[in-house]
């Protein structure tokens, strides 16, 4: 093999979805100090096992969906982590989206949930235009995403939800043409994603005035020799960013601005060829969120090479549920 030769090891299917559908088995002391990612663990799971067509096969609907519903907090109107957990916008977000994935119209909600949910969704708006977490008041821009990408599922849009929140992305954009958690807060890759994205669903992606320096400090997000992405400057590379950064470059065209045979390459490399799963880097531990988001990543890079589902990067959802959504046009 000479230098400019990339190797590029198998993809190990079988063995991530024994690895997914395994997890819930593990009633190991990580697997119960994980209750407040739950949620979101489901989400990773059944996205991942989606890409990889073989979500119907590895695991029952009715499970999956009594698991979602078992979570709902009915006092504050959202979805916790956990059965008993408080709502929480990352939760609701996750139970929404795979709620969506079985009924793009969301009937299985109900119109009295559906209702409340909508109303806890908007009721975390500050007049910053912020989203926050949950009535606590954790703000970062994570839950801008969270809010639009849940309001959008929900088509329950409107500009004054929409103004405000864009405005506060556009706060927090930097000298550098990238985005942070906050106004004036660092650049991190997994942030653009979420402002990227939240302008996507906004329809406001044209308020990026040089998405030439945005798409090219993504591109220097990716690390080589080994080909895989970092987050900000500096650090190592790591699976997850394959998602944030690629997904971030696909909005705004430019995917073909890095090496995808390096990134894939290097995607592969982090799989744990004897049990399954991916991890954030060669030989560390795996993960089902760099599981999900590893394979996430392969599908933008090429879904038809894997025979994998197409994958929204605007939602992280399968595209085949993404062009049911009414586009919200500004
Ligand atoms: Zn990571």
């Amino acid at each position: 093999m000479t230098d400019t030769e990339v190797e590029i090891l198998p993809l190990l299917r079988e063995k991530h979805i024994n690895y997914i559908i395994e997890q819930d088995s593990h009633r190991s002391y990580e697997y119960w100090l994980s209750e407040h990612l739950r949620m979101n663990g489901l989400y990773w799971g059944v996205t991942a096992l989606l890409i990889m067509k073989s979500l119907d096969e590895s695991l029952p609907r009715s499970e999956v969906i009594d698991f979602v519903f078992s979570c709902w907090d009915s006092k504050a109107g959202g979805f916790g982590a956990f059965p008993r957990h408080d709502a929480h916008l990352l939760s609701t977000l996750s139970a929404l989206q795979i709620l969506k994935i079985y009924d793009t119209e969301l009937t299985i909600l109900g119109s009295e949930k559906r209702e409340q949910v909508v109303a806890f969704v908007k009721g975390l708006q500050l007049p910053s235009g912020c989203f926050q977490g949950d009535r606590f008041g954790e703000v970062d821009t994570r839950f801008v995403y969270n809010g639009l990408s849940s309001l959008s599922l929900l088509d329950e849009l409107t500009p004054e939800i929409v103004d405000p929140a864009v405005k506060f992305i556009m706060e927090c954009q930097n000298f550098d043409g990238s985005f942070g958690m906050l106004p004036g807060a660092e650049s991190h890759a997994a942030q653009v994603f979420t402002c990227v994205g939240a302008l996507a669903i906004a329809d406001k992606l044209h308020l990026i005035e040089d998405d030439t320096k945005l798409g090219s400090w993504l591109s220097e997000r990716q690390v080589l020799p080994s080909g895989g992405f970092n987050g900000r400057p500096e650090k190592l590379p790591d699976v997850c960013y394959s998602w944030w950064v690629l997904s971030s470059l696909s909005i705004l065209n430019k995917k073909h601005w890095v090496d995808l045979e390096k990134l894939e390459a290097f995607i592969l490399t982090c799989q744990d060829s004897k049990d399954g799963g991916i991890g954030d880097r060669p030989d560390n531990q795996t993960d089902i969120y760099h599981t999900c988001f590893g394979l996430a990543g392969l599908s933008l890079i090429d879904h038809e090479k894997y025979n994998f589902t197409e994958i929204d990067p605007v939602y992280c959802m399968p595209t085949e549920v993404t062009k049911t959504f009414k586009k919200w046009k500004s």
